[in-house]
């Protein structure tokens, strides 16, 4: 014997089984239990659904119809109606609801139990014909379309017949003998698409609705959207169907339905909200047939009825403490609860509601903490599109940073310089960006590349600047020579005006209308919560002071990574670092060395005095030089131009000897302004930075000549930083400054390469100490983004203080995925086809990359207890990411300056528990 319990009654149910209830099932049971006017009814499992998709048959499993049958003997009870009653017949409806919310995605009869007996019956009640025809003509519709898969375009031929014979727009303006020829004529589209009449025993069409509802899980819609949004059986399996009475909006002027928040969606203010329509079904609002009206307006229509609404509001949140969103109905005088949800706000909404809520005693600080999605507050940060604009994208790319800019395209970093230089708003586009570019990145509102990934230059710079980028858009043809692009056999000229969200990788023609970001009080309230609970600590990742001054106003406390490269590429740094690249000797090196030595030092003073007293982790050099260095082909042209240019001048030279004497013009000013000499010099140089840069040329840069490798070949340019980053702090330290330095050396992959570092860095040290006479606190240690390198780290935490994970070039590593190509190859086909869940760039890969952190955490603290770890790649500004990262128990995050709130907030979560959201996902 099954002994399974397949139906609860919602006086049965509680709100904290939706597995097996449903959303709507569960609430629907809570509201009933908490005393609200709930139409009575009852929940059919979603047990019950699995077991029936899994029986071959399609049969309902023993027990469930007469489960059903007791039930509705209760409602017939409790209402005092009867189910296919002759007077006042009991209707129902029929709603699917899994445990995750699905809008509109399942399905749901209105008014079951209509038949012909059953509507004279309605008719004769209410004493309204033309409400007892709509109702029933609904019926058929709906039983038609859902249960029967009838499509609604041959019920909507009917009724458009019917209107036009009766010369009427709009379907209110039908009268009763109207609607009942369209319920006649739907009667003959169901026996016409069925081959068999309507069914009018009303336990027949509940069960036939019953098991429709079942089959909607499995309905493609529902599958899809499951597939979309990732709603797992772990997270919901099945669906429930919800039986319950039937109440009318639409009997007469002291009827209405509508729809209520309890606080305003849109500002997340303390007031009632919501719309209604008298003598109304609910299908009339959502249809928008008619214009609903503001709720305010019930207090003047139904002065009691408002007073109920406002009650029922109070109640609803002081049981929930959310914000809710529930659909009412009224029925002659009568106020029902008809459902409620937690209510889907904007962030900056949900961050008010929750300060709020807090002190109005609903909620608990980690409540309302934990109530807000860290990855959310991006809208709150960077300004958004508009979110009422529907326009069609020109192409998309990867969501590399987030916020949307609009400006003039410009293809190069020059012209993006200049043009903005006189005020014009401009959007750099790129094949791919490289240091050299970054001027352009200064002058542009956003960058939009058609090559790389979301760790690519153009990605981690843009977030650095927390300006909008779009990535890898392959669809995009740049011809940066002749200044277009070309998508499809659209065109873009310099010039056009053209528009980018870097939050889902869009490109539009024109200027789009944009929301601003709203960094607001509430949001500072709600950080500073978060950090209250958190255990792991957020720092940024920062180039300049300017970075830094923005980390510190997000509320970075530290800078876990200053990638000293991008200093060089300044327009005034560049021309030294190129002649200490192409140096023959190390004292030619050390003289070019020597005069980036004070750049770089004041750079570190004001790097310092942004972040005193929190610490400043300055990473010693880490790309190829070549990256530096022009391209060969971009030189190799420079070259035969100045050749041209050349040859010209000495033709000039020649006219000018062939017509001397016999011309009585001047010299041509061309040949005045020609100095052959000069051209000749230039060649020089460029021949000399080509033969450098053939000479730097590798087959696999990343892997090549780089980080620390390259500071032992040269450790002159190591000696300088550090010296550079020694001497800022004594400065600073002589001024009264409390400064952290840590130096941290890049690509490492054995304890011997930290050792020789950190031995130049101790000479260094001891010297800077003499000269400027005071103690210098510096850590040393190393990034961890070489698998060796997790694989040694007891050895390496022996010369290291402490670690920080470089998870952008630890991925790759470990998945020998290159991190510029990955995402625009076969990452995506690896995601669609369920091979990967997730960008293991983006979302940290927790069963593979993770696992060689858990590793190196543990076995670098076997031998120094105390040692520090952070991350520093792009993983730590990602939520679910952070969560492991405090889970492994790094000390801190460090992600660029705009993400630093999400990183605090994610912190928070991390700290009081907060469910997974992800990250730990992949395949
Ligand atoms: C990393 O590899 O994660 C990192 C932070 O370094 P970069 O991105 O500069 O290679
Ligand atoms: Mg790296």
């Amino acid at each position: 014997m099954n002994s399974t319990k397949w139906v609860y009654a919602f006086e049965e149910g509680n709100g904290s089984n939706k597995m097996l209830l449903g959303g709507k099932g569960a609430n629907l049971c809570e509201m009933t239990r908490i005393g609200l006017n709930v139409p009575p009814g009852f929940v059919i499992t979603t047990e019950a659904c699995l077991a029936y998709l899994a029986d071959s048959q399609r049969m309902l499993p023993d027990g469930v119809m007469d489960e059903v049958r007791a039930n509705m003997a209760a409602l017939e009870k409790s209402t005092g109606k009867r189910f296919g009653g002759a007077e006042d017949p009991l209707l129902v409806s029929v709603r699917s609801g899994s445990a995750m919310s699905m809008p509109g995605m399942m399905d749901t009869i209105l008014n079951l139990g209509l038949n012909p007996t059953t509507l004279a019956g309605l008719i004769r009640h209410t004493g309204n014909e033309r409400f007892g025809y709509d109702a029933w003509r609904r019926f058929v519709q709906l039983f038609g379309k859902v249960a029967l898969g009838i499509p609604d375009a041959l019920f909507d031929e009917q009724f458009e017949a019917v209107k036009s014979s009766a010369g009427v727009k709009a379907d209110v303006l039908l009268g009763a003998e109207h609607l009942r020829e369209v319920g006649d004529r739907f009667l003959e589209v169901v026996e016409r698409h069925t081959g068999r009449p309507f069914p009018e025993d009303p336990y027949e069409q509940l069960e036939i609705a019953i098991k429709a509802v079942f089959n909607s899980w499995m309905g493609k819609r529902a599958v899809d959207y499951r597939r979309e949004f990732k709603i797992t059986p772990a997270m919901a399996n099945g669906t429930a169907v919800n039986v319950v009475t039937m109440v009318f909006g639409n009997m007469g002027n002291d009827s209405a339905t509508g729809v209520g928040f309890t606080r305003n969606p849109a500002t997340g203010e303390n007031q009632l909200y919501g719309e209604y329509l008298t003598n109304a079904q609910g299908e009339d609002v959502v249809a928008g047939i008619r214009t609903p009206k503001p709720i305010a307006e019930l207090e003047r229509e139904m002065p009691a009825i408002y007073a109920q609404l406002v009650d029922l509001r109070n109640r609803l949140e002081r049981h929930y403490h959310e914000v809710q969103d529930f659909e009412f109905t009224i029925e002659r005088g009568t106020l029902y609860c008809l459902q409620t949800r937690n209510g889907k706000m904007n962030a900056a909404s949900m961050v008010r509601t929750s300060v709020e809520m807090q002190r109005e005693g609903l909620l608990t600080k980690e409540g309302a903490v934990l109530r807000v999605n860290p990855q959310h507050l991006e809208q709150m940060l960077f300004p958004r599109l508009d979110p009422a604009f529907k326009g069609v994208a020109l192409a998309t790319g990867l969501p590399a940073s987030p916020g949307a800019a609009s400006g003039q395209a410009v293809f190069d970093a020059d012209r993006a310089e200049a043009l903005g230089k006189q005020g014009s708003k401009v959007i750099l586009v790129r094949e791919e960006t490289k240091p050299e570019d970054i001027h352009g990145f200064f002058a542009a509102q956003g960058i939009l590349t058609s090559r790389g990934g979301k760790t690519s230059h153009a990605a981690v710079v843009a977030r650095g600047m927390g300006k909008p980028c779009v990535a890898g858009a392959e669809g995009i043809q740049v011809d940066a020579g002749m200044r277009v692009a070309f998508i499809g056999d659209q065109v873009i000229k310099e010039g056009d005006v053209i528009t980018i969200d870097g939050s889902n990788g869009r490109v539009f023609r024109g200027e789009v209308p944009r929301v601003e970001a709203d960094f607001s009080a509430a949001l500072e309230t709600l950080l500073g919560w978060a950090d209250g609970l958190a255990r792991i600590g957020v720092r940024a990742n920062a180039d300049t002071p300017a970075d830094a001054n923005r980390a510190v106003r997000y509320g970075a406390r530290g800078i876990g990574l200053c990638r000293t490269e991008r200093m060089f590429n300044a327009p005034d740094r560049l021309p030294i670092v190129v002649d200490m690249i192409i140096a023959d000797t190390p004292d030619e090196r050390r003289a070019a060395l020597d005069r980036l030595l004070p750049i770089q030092r004041a750079d570190f003073i004001g790097l310092f005095k942004a972040m005193a007293p929190h610490p400043v982790t300055i990473r010693l050099l880490d790309p190829p030089i070549h990256e530096f260095l022009p391209t060969e082909r971009q030189l190799e042209e420079e070259i035969e131009r100045l050749h041209d240019l050349r040859r010209a001048s000495r033709g000039l030279e020649v006219l000018a000897d062939a017509t001397r004497g016999q011309d009585s013009r001047p010299a041509s000013p061309l040949r005045e302004s020609l100095d052959t000499r000069q051209v000749e010099a230039v060649i020089a140089r460029k021949e000399t930075i080509l033969r450098k840069a053939r000479a730097l040329r590798e087959v696999n840069p990343m892997l090549g000549h780089r980080g620390v490798r390259l500071g032992l070949t040269y450790p002159e340019i190591y000696n300088m930083q550090i010296r550079a980053v020694l001497e800022a702090a004594a400065n600073c330290i002589r001024a009264g400054l409390q400064v952290n330095p840590e130096i941290m050396v890049p690509q490492v992959c054995t304890a011997q390469e930290l050792k020789l570092v950190r031995e130049h860095m101790e000479a260094v040290k001891h010297a800077v100490q003499v000269t400027h006479g005071v103690d210098v606190p510096c850590k040393f240690g190393t990034m961890i983004e070489v698998v060796r390198a997790c694989m040694r780290a007891e050895n390496l935490a022996e010369v290291a203080e402490f670690f920080s994970f470089g998870t952008n070039d630890l991925t790759q590593a470990a998945f020998s995925f290159s991190r510029e190509d990955a995402e625009n190859k076969f990452l995506p086909m690896y995601n669609e086809r369920g091979i990967l869940q997730d960008n293991p760039f983006e979302v940290l890969d927790v069963k593979g990359v993770g696992r060689l952190m858990a590793l190196a955490v543990e076995w670098g603290r076997t031998h120094r207890p105390d040692l520090k770890v952070g991350i520093c790649g792009e993983h730590g500004g990602h939520p679910a990411s952070i969560r492991f990262c405090d889970s492994i128990g790094l000390d801190y995050v460090s992600c660029s300056a705009p993400r630093v709130p999400i990183a605090r907030l994610a912190a928070g979560h991390a700290a009081a528990g907060a469910s997974a959201t992800g990250g730990d996902r992949a395949a």
